[in-house]
Formats: C-alpha cells, sequence, structure tokens
C-alpha cells in the first residue's frame, strides 16, 4: 500500500528530529495510526493547523516500509480552537483522547468511537460543561471498545440497582448491596443517582453528549467511577484522569 487519504483527529503530536513531529491518529477506516510529519514544526509549514492536538483533519498518508506513516497533507476540517481557551476543557478533552490512544490497538477501526470522540469535541467547543460531555463521550468510547459493562442490574441476582450499587475493586460488575457483601473484599458504593447517570450517559445519542449534566458531589462519584474502569481494563488510569481528579479537589469542597 502506498499513499492513502482518511479523515481522523489528531491524539497526540509531539517534537521527532529537528523540525518534524510524531503524531497519534485516530482515523475513521485506519484506526489508530503513528505517523512522522516532517518539516511540521519549520515556520509556516503547510501541515501545521491540521496537526494540532485534537484537531479533525483530513489527511493525506504515505505507508512505506517503515513502521511509520508519512503525513504528506493535513486540511484542518474542524480546529476545536475553543477548547484550548481553558484549561478545564483541555483537560476533559485530553481525557477523551487518552482513552482513545490506550482503549485501541494500532489499524483497530470503530467508526462507533470515532463519531462518539468527534461528537464529543464538537459539544466541549460549544462550551457544554465540560466533566458532563467529557465523562459520557468516554462511556461510548469504552462501549465501542468492549470495557463499558452496564448499569442495568446487579450482575448477581439481576435485581434492580433502585438504591445504588456497588463495585468492588478489580472486578467492574455492579452488584446490589447483599450480592456485595456475600462476595465480600473491598468495594466502592455508588448512589442511586450515580447509577441513574451512567445509564442515562450511555444512552445519549452522541449529539446530546453535554445534554445530562451532573453537578456537585455526584461529579466526583462520576469521575470514582469511570477510575474503577480505567483501572479494570487498563491496570492503572490515564494521567490525565489524575490531573483531573487533583484540579476537582481543589475547586469542589464537598459538604459535611
Ligand atoms: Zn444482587
Amino acid at each position: 500500500m502506498a499513499a492513502y487519504q482518511d479523515q481522523g483527529i489528531v491524539l497526540r503530536a509531539r517534537p521527532y528530529r529537528e523540525n518534524d513531529s510524531l503524531v497519534t491518529l485516530f482515523l475513521i477506516n485506519q484506526g489508530k495510526v503513528a505517523a512522522v510529519a516532517k518539516g511540521v514544526r519549520k515556520p509556516r509549514s503547510p501541515l501545521l493547523a491540521g496537526l494540532y492536538p485534537l484537531s479533525y483533519t483530513e489527511f493525506s498518508l504515505y505507508r512505506g516500509r517503515s513502521s511509520l506513516e508519512s503525513v504528506v497533507g493535513a486540511e484542518v476540517i474542524h480546529g476545536f480552537g475553543r477548547i484550548r481557551e481553558d484549561l478545564d476543557r483541555i483537560g476533559w478533552a485530553a481525557l477523551m483522547a487518552d482513552v482513545v490512544d490506550e482503549c485501541f490497538s494500532d489499524h483497530d477501526s470503530s467508526p462507533e468511537a470515532f463519531y462518539a470522540l468527534v461528537a464529543g469535541l464538537e459539544t466541549l467547543n460549544e462550551g457544554r460543561h465540560p466533566p458532563s460531555v467529557a465523562m459520557a463521550t468516554v462511556w461510548h468510547l469504552l462501549r465501542a471498545a468492549g470495557f463499558a459493562g452496564q448499569f442495568a442490574s446487579c450482575a448477581g441476582c439481576q435485581g434492580e440497582l433502585k438504591a445504588g450499587m456497588v463495585i468492588r475493586a478489580g472486578h467492574f460488575e455492579p452488584l446490589c448491596a447483599d450480592c456485595a457483601l456475600m462476595r465480600g473484599g473491598s468495594s466502592t458504593r455508588f448512589s442511586a443517582g450515580a447509577v441513574k447517570t451512567a445509564n442515562r450517559w450511555l444512552e445519549l445519542p452522541p449529539a446530546k453528549f453535554g445534554g445530562v449534566e451532573t453537578r456537585g458531589r455526584l461529579v466526583g462519584e462520576m469521575v470514582r467511577l469511570l477510575t474503577l474502569n480505567l483501572t479494570a481494563h487498563l491496570n492503572r488510569p490515564p494521567r490525565s484522569l489524575q490531573f483531573l481528579g487533583q484540579l476537582m479537589e481543589t475547586e469542589v469542597e464537598e459538604p459535611r
């Protein structure tokens, strides 16, 4: 295979050699791809605008004998410039990119994840509530990767989770209090509100990301739920989530 075109999102970009960048792209048809963008850090490089992290770009790529592809053209479709104006939005957008990067292997394409990521970036760029947009997006990304699980019923007795749920360390499955007690081990309790929010996020159409908001103490609870999922599937949560957790601990004073 030689030259091809595909649309995608820039997940990461880092300096490489004197004027080049190494980029990680998530393409609609080709999935996750590592590529070198030659000369992109020279002044007035025509590739520059299309290779900013999180840009939605029409790429021309070349696959030679090297394991790295080459970016030969990059026409930006949407730069999501408003995300870059705000540290909170940048942090939540970085989490979405990290989850795609860590949940998908190279050339493992997922149009479902791709369109969820684009919708997440669009709604974040529109100014909707960052944690509500980003966590709804991430649950859709996890579902596309097969990691989301379900929150409709107890994994032990199949009963409804009306009174909340319990997640045991290392086993990402929802249990009612009785089933959790029988199984023992260390566990985390989640409120009925958290169960309802997780279910509603998974049901949201991507264009409505941010339409189900979570505020106050529930934000911290939803971050803990996501952290348990990512820890169970990726061994450790992405650094961007740890950063967001610290950011929120300094911002949100939980009522006692
Ligand atoms: Zn049960």
